[in-house]
Order: structure tokens, then sequence, then C-alpha cells
């Protein structure tokens, strides 16, 4: 399969933010007004052209103690249009990549599927900094490119996904909003990330699976923090660290996850925390990591350390 030869003629930033549904409440138009109030400049916006047809629109801003920043809004998600069909995923990180981004800040939302008594389970209203997530058929690579695959050049390990020098930061700033609960942390709870198979929520079996999966993980390695699943986005962290990218990403809870006994129905509870208090605490978290958060060090980060070149006969075993 051919993909056309582009050349990228986008901005460049060392940090780039694809948060999705914490700012489904706000505009791109009111993102943008709100970061020109803090003192930030805004660039031109505009659509780049990808190997992989037409981008999402691509903001470029300079915060106000001079950094430039990048954000595609909503996970490079274009309204009505299919990820899967439209190469979203290839779009985003081909941009992300030849823009020369290090660090990827990514607020998703999601449900919660928790096991434990109450007094102990994450409740919607939470923040989440999540510890692992399910691989799914989503998360490749960048075809037509030296990264369409990490076999047989490189050995991608996944033991922290998450950038692990990153999020206490977002964790401190997130206490810092009392319109959110509470803020969970890897080193107290692990967190599995799982994208729905489908286009919309996933089904009262889908989730009843997982939750007996994450008691059954808990009890066997009880030596460890509890393991529980939020059910959403999953932004494909496999080929972030493929293209050496820090993922700082962090999850707000929308609703308890479907199936599963709730006070409230799913709509109910996600409509008001989207369009009150996700928004408000998103926006002001995103405009002071963008500005404040520090690019780690190369070498000691477990998002480079995982990466490992493999021999050089592995390629020369295979067609080529
Ligand atoms: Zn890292």
């Amino acid at each position: 399969m051919a993909f056309k030869d582009v050349t990228y003629e986008g901005p460049h930033a060392e940090i780039a933010t694809l948060t999705g549904s914490p700012l489904w409440g706000m505009s791109i138009e009111d993102f943008t007004k709100a970061a020109v109030e803090r003192g930030w400049y805004n660039f031109d916006d505009f659509r780049p052209d990808t190997p992989y047809g037409k981008g999402p629109v691509v903001q470029h801003f300079l915060t106000e103690n001079g950094r430039h920043v990048i954000r595609i809004p909503s996970y490079g998600g274009v309204a009505g249009e299919d990820l899967r069909l439209r190469h979203t995923d290839h779009k985003v990180f081909w941009i992300l990549w030849k823009a020369g981004v290090k660090v990827v800040l990514i607020g998703g939302t999601s449900g919660i599927a928790d096991w434990r008594p109450e007094g102990q389970k994450i409740l919607p209203g939470d923040v989440v900094l999540p510890w692992s997530f399910m691989t799914h058929p989503e998360h490749r690579g960048l075809p037509g490119t030296e990264f369409e695959s990490a076999w047989p050049k490189y050995d991608l390990l996944l033991d922290d996904p998450f950038c692990t020098q990153l999020w206490p930061l977002i964790a401190e700033e997130a206490r810092k909003h009392s319109v959110i609960g509470s803020v969970h942390t890897p080193d107290k709870v692990h967190v599995a990330l799982v994208i729905p198979s489908g286009i919309t929520f996933e089904t009262t079996y889908d989730i009843q699976r997982h939750v007996v999966l994450s008691k059954m993980i808990s009890e066997m390695f009880s030596d460890q923090p509890p393991v529980v699943t939020l059910h959403g986005d999953c932004v494909n962290p496999v080929l972030a660290r493929l293209l050496g990218m820090h993922v700082a990403y962090y999850h707000m809870v929308a609703n308890i996850a479907q199936g599963l006994p709730m006070p409230q129905g799913i709509a109910e509870t996600l409509y008001g925390l989207y369009q009150n208090e996700f928004v408000n605490a998103a926006l002001k978290m995103e405009l002071a990591l963008l500005s404040t958060m520090p690019i780690p060090n190369g070498d000691s980060c477990v998002c480079k350390v995982s990466l490992h070149t493999a021999p050089k006969v592995f390629a020369h075993s295979m067609t080529h």
C-alpha cells in the first residue's frame, strides 16, 4: 500500500497536547481565547497534509514563558469521521513526529470498573493517573515510514507505558482543583486503560469480564497495588514510545462502567461533569502543565530505556 510523499510544513515544538473529552465542554475557539487571556500567543491554526490525507486542526501557541506548544484538539478527531477509517492515529503521530515533539500530554475521560468495596472505589469526578493499558489492534506503527513495524529493529517493552517522571506533576496539578474528587496514582492503585472494540460503550458482559479479571489479578498479585480498569480512550502508547515520546496521560472518571450498580444513569452523570467540573479543571491543568512541565532526561526515563535496539541479524533473516 502506497502513501503520499508529503513534506511537513507545520510548527515545531517539544511538547504537545492531544487532550480530548475533558475539554468537550468547550469549543476550540473558547480554548484559544482562554490561552490568550493567560498571555499565550496563538499562531494561525491550520490543517496540514499528511501521507494519510488531510490532517486534523493543529494549533500552535507560544506560552507566556516563551515555550512553543502544539495542540491537536480531541485526539485528532474530526466531527463525524471514523478514527480507524480515516487513519486518525497515523495522521496525529506523523504530525507529532515531524514536529519534533518529545512530550505528549493526553487527558481522557472514562467509565470505572472497580470491584472493591464502597469506600475504596474510584468514583465519577475523580482523576486517575493510569498504570498500564490493554493492548489493542489499533495500537500499531506508522505505515510507510521506518516506524511501520517495531520488529525486527526494536524490542519495545511496556512495563511502565506512561511516563513515570511526569505523572507526579500531573497529580500535583490535579490536586489544586477543588472541583475534582480524589486523585489516584499508580503507587496506590494499578489502573489499566481499556478501549472499546466498537464505536460506543461496552456491553455489560464486556465490563463484568474485566471486573472478574481485575479481582483475580489483585488476589494473585497481592503484594502489589490492586488492579481495576478504566474504559475509554487510550491513544497509542506503543507508537508514542516507538517514536521516543514521553506520554503524560490523565483520566477524568466520568461514570461507573456499563452494567455495574450506579446511583445515576451514565448519560446523566457524564453530561454534567463534561460541561462543568471537567472542563474548568482540565483547562487550568492543561495551560499550567504545558507551560511548566519539564522534558524528562532522555538517559534516565523509562520511556527511553525501555526501547531496545535488536541485533541487526534479525532483519537479515527476513526478506528485504
Ligand atoms: Zn518518560
